[in-house]
């Protein structure tokens, strides 16, 4: 016969009751701060610089330095910044908040909160591979895990980066005459791009549109060793034959693009595993490179984190609500507003 204490401990935990997730964000009233809200509010924790997550105007701005110096080159000094390190826990209210790398882009993180004893943390964005731009992903263990699911669903399987990034460079070799223009998201997308094509060998100066130019200054600044990057609008044509330029993805079929030698277009977003969407893109060369986990690694970080109820912000959350319930782990879609599928 089961001992009565196994018994108990088979029992599902309850449902914590300090957080109240909102469609505009999710709020946690004793501690008086939302996490990643879409308006402005009085004190936000930020975990990372993309649009759709970090929102200009806040009173106060709990984030790492890397998120608040991304914030401050996208929309000028914030008021009431308040850093915090990896690591570094800060009362706020009844609420103990820990900021741990989620592996994203530079500065992200995963928000920890504790109080009484229980755990409840928030992915924000985030990935499980290797990144040389920003701080591997930490898993930590929790009572509620609040994920994202941008890319949850099973055919969505990230190859490594080096394997699509070598496509990219095969190209430009065998083009001596046009270029290779990257569509990158100009947060995050583009700097790696820069760093891992650094990393397999191209020491080439790389082209870069203008609206990079102030992000990959923000990296550099943390650390991050970009090589050397030259205006595209100030090279000459004939100058960037066999040569790699990147751009945020609306700048590829602009304008902007005329002046090139050439390019064969190249995209590089986890949506290119979608054959569709690089078509209708009209991008010639798809490197399917994401900074969100596939599906793979958000199913194995849902059982690893060791969470008795998994909550999902945005993305495809049926397909992951199901797989968790199938696990007889408690999940729910909390479908958050302005949410966007920042990857590309
Ligand atoms: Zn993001
Ligand atoms: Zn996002």
């Amino acid at each position: 016969m089961a001992a009565p204490t196994a018994h108990i401990a088979a029992m599902p935990r309850p449902s914590i009751d300090w957080i109240a997730p909102q469609p505009m964000g999710i709020h946690v009233p004793c501690g008086d701060f939302w996490i990643d809200p879409s308006r402005p509010v009085a004190r936000a924790v930020v975990t990372h610089g993309h649009a759709d997550h970090a929102r200009g105007g806040h009173g106060e701005v709990i984030a790492t330095p890397g998120t608040l110096a991304i914030m401050e080159a996208r929309y000028g000094p914030q008021n009431g910044a308040r850093p915090l390190e990896y690591g570094e826990t800060l009362r706020v209210g009844e609420v103990d908040v820990t900021l741990a790398p989620a592996g994203h882009v530079l500065g992200s993180a995963q928000a920890c909160m504790e109080r009484a004893g229980e755990r409840v943390v928030v992915s924000g964005d985030f990935k499980r591979a290797a990144d040389p731009t920003c701080a591997g992903f930490t898993p930590i263990q929790c009572d509620v895990w609040v994920t994202e699911a941008t890319f949850a669903l099973p055919v969505f399987t990230h190859p490594p980066v080096e394997a699509e990034l070598a496509k990219a460079v095969l190209a430009a070799r065998a083009n001596p005459e046009r270029c290779v223009l990257i569509g990158a998201y100009a947060l995050g997308k583009a700097q790696r791009v820069i760093a891992e094509l650094r990393r397999i060998g191209w020491d080439a100066p790389i082209y870069i549109h203008g609206a990079l130019a102030k992000l990959c200054e923000v990296y550099e600044a943390h650390g991050v060793a970009l090589g050397e990057l030259r205006p595209a609008l100030a090279a000459k044509t004939a100058e960037m034959r066999g040569a790699i330029v990147l751009a945020p993805p609306s700048a590829l079929a602009d304008r902007w693009s005329r002046r090139l030698p050439d390019p064969v277009t190249a995209m590089a977003s986890g949506w290119m595993r979608v054959r569709g969407r690089a078509r209708m893109k009209g991008v010639e060369l798809p490197l399917v490179i994401s900074d969100h986990a596939d599906w793979a690694e958000l199913t194995s970080t849902c059982l690893e984190v060791g969470a008795g109820e998994v909550w999902v912000t945005h993305g495809r959350e049926e397909a992951l609500v199901h797989w968790l319930e199938q696990r007889q782990v408690r999940a729910k879609a909390l479908h958050l507003v302005g949410k966007e599928d920042d990857d590309d």
